[in-house]
């Protein structure tokens, strides 16, 4: 495949494990020469005789220099992750004892690793395809349930076998065209267009729903952002606390986002919920109430997915919140009422919102009345029109963007079949469709490319 890589034939070294003290560490080396290189530190035993896949405990020394106890892993090429020889070093985890042995492989002859070579080396070996190495970046990344279950099913191969499935029937297809072209001279029409049809729809069929699962792809992999609007004193961050008391997710800050704008996570059965701009919500003075102000509020509008729009039951001013109720529902976004401070509802004021509000949710942020049926409102507006089974997720952009240019494809095939088009050129969208196929999978991908993918992997990885 692709060895035009700089110096793929050379044995890499990193730290596998996160930088900084640990119970262990794990070192990992591959290459033709991590073996060898492994056992110039090895002294007690003759790593180069040992089978694949086995263990050995010893004293890790540079010439008389004890550097640590350690325990060696050993997966020969082409039986290991990378697909090379494999060695990897299971090291006590203090900082100093990982960065000697490093620097002292390295002296030995390998190179550190840059991030996602191993797994890019995977995807040379034909170990993996991209889209498979591209889900092992993405189940280290993950902090869902759903996250990491897409992943799995996507390292698994769930996608592979789909786009395979795709590029068969699409051979299909084209074997059908080229049995046209040979003939062709005798006039003579083999290609069967109904059956040419069925093909392809069945294949655009394919398609169009890997592209559309990319909007469930998305929302595992990004979260889905949520913003809680309302007047001064509605509750917000009364309804904010409550919410994130029950489900504090495990990474409360977002990586990239302002220093004012910090986000909440909430975990709702597996999807990731940001709750967008919550900083101002959480900090606030009556001061900063006004700072905030209804700017703030638009913008938090803007960015997202869906809004929590709490009001305050007993407001003598309802006419405002019914503006603002109307204003909000001439955006084109998921937008959930919340009647809040419910505990003694009153019979007149309660026909004013049913008549307003009529899907309002009614609650108690201050007794916790109604959070668990705004949790399950939150799951619901992002899982009703979707379902996460067995079937394959889309969760990269690059993807769905060569997803989007194979489906032209196919539509200007179809349109070239009702014009009577003649078959060489549908032969050609066919070889197009391929192409971006193999952009997909990694087939027909350019060194760049590669090295941007795996770029934003981690080192070790
Ligand atoms: P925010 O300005 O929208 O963030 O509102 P706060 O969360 O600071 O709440 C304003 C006031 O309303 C506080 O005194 C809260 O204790 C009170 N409050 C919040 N939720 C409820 C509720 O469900 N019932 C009642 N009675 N008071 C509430």
């Amino acid at each position: 495949m692709n060895n035009a890589l700089q110096g793929w034939n050379d044995t890499i070294v990193a730290l596998a494990t996160p930088n900084g003290m640990g119970a262990i560490g794990v070192i990992r080396l591959s290459g033709s020469q991590a073996i060898e290189i492994a056992n110039t530190l090895f002294p007690s035993k003759n790593l180069l005789q040992q089978p694949s896949h086995t263990l050995h405990v010893g004293l890790l020394k540079n010439e008389e220099m004890v550097l640590d106890e350690v325990v060696i892993a050993l997966y020969k090429a082409p039986k290991s992750y990378t697909g090379e020889n494999v060695v990897e070093i299971s090291c006590h985890g203090a900082n100093y004892i990982q960065q000697q042995i490093i620097e002292t492989l390295a002296s030995k002859g390998a190179r550190p690793a840059k991030a996602g070579e191993f797994t890019q080396r995977a995807f040379i070996n034909g170990k993996l395809d991209l889209t498979q190495a591209e889900a092992v970046a993405d189940l280290i990344a993950s902090n869902t349930e759903a996250s990491k279950k897409t992943a799995l099913h996507n390292i698994k191969g769930g996608f592979s076998k789909v786009l395979k499935q795709l590029r068969d029937e699409l051979i299909s297809f084209s074997a059908l065209i080229e049995l046209e072209l040979d003939f062709s001279q005798e006039d003579v029409t083999f290609a069967d267009k109904k059956q040419l049809y069925i093909l392809l729809q069945k294949a655009q069929k394919t398609v169009s729903e890997l592209i559309d699962s990319f909007q469930l792809g998305n929302v595992i992999k990004q979260g889905v952002s949520v913003a809680i609007i309302g007047k001064p004193n509605a509750g917000k961050s009364t309804l904010l606390n409550q919410l994130l008391n029950e489900e504090r997710a495990i990474v409360s800050a977002i990586a990239g986002t302002t220093r004012d704008t910090v986000e909440e996570t909430l975990n709702i059965k597996g999807i990731l919920f940001r709750l967008i701009d919550t900083a101002g919500i959480r900090q606030h003075t009556t001061d900063e109430i006004e700072k905030i102000g209804v700017e703030k509020s638009l913008e938090k509008i803007q960015t997202a997915d869906i809004i929590l729009h709490l009001f305050d039951y007993t407001d003598a001013n309802l006419n405002e919140v019914i503006a603002q109720q109307k204003s909000l529902e001439t955006l084109n976004k998921t937008v959930i009422t919340l009647a809040n401070k419910t505990e003694n509802i009153l019979e007149a004021t309660n026909i004013i919102i049913n008549q307003f509000f009529p899907n309002a949710l009614f609650m108690s942020a201050k007794n916790g009345v109604g959070i668990t049926a705004l949790k399950n409102t939150l799951y619901n507006a992002v899982m009703q029109p979707n379902s996460i089974g067995n079937e394959v997720i889309v969760t990269n952009a690059r993807h769905v963007a060569a997803l989007q240019k194979i489906r032209e494809g196919i539509t200007d095939i179809l349109e070239g079949l009702n014009n009577e088009v003649p078959g060489d050129l549908l032969a050609l969208d066919i070889r197009r469709c391929l192409h971006f196929l193999g952009e997909i999978t990694g087939q027909v991908t350019n060194e760049d490319q590669l090295d941007y993918i795996f770029s934003k992997f981690c080192i070790g990885k």
